[in-house]
């Protein structure tokens, strides 16, 4: 098991808690020095609205409590591949907030 794995297996886990409250299945995670800082879960159906998904949420939650600073040496972990909104969302944030690395895995 390399060090990404736990985090990559903590993004798994919150896609299977969304599918528990009723949502789509896909969760993520921001970590920073090797421990986890932000969690997120896609909520689109208890949100009621279809821009929240698990990259997404992940995302506003961390402009909201962090500046670019601190977010330069953060990795966003990933439950599957983003799609077209979130791919945005992920440039945006790493653009804007000094490079977030990004890694993800497909969860089957
Ligand atoms: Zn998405």
């Amino acid at each position: 098991m390399d060090h990404h794995s736990p985090f990559l297996q903590e993004s798994i886990d919150l896609s299977k808690a969304a599918v528990d409250r009723g949502n789509e299945p896909f969760g993520a995670v921001l970590v920073k020095d090797g421990a986890v800082i932000l969690r997120a879960e896609n909520s689109v159906f208890t949100g009621r609205d279809m821009t929240n998904h698990a990259e997404m949420n992940l995302v506003k939650l961390a402009a909201q409590h962090y500046d670019a600073a601190f977010l330069a040496d953060c990795t966003l972990y990933s439950s599957t591949e983003p799609c077209a909104m979130c791919a945005g969302g992920d440039l945006l944030v790493g653009y804007w907030q000094g490079g977030v690395r990004l890694l993800r895995k497909q969860a089957r």
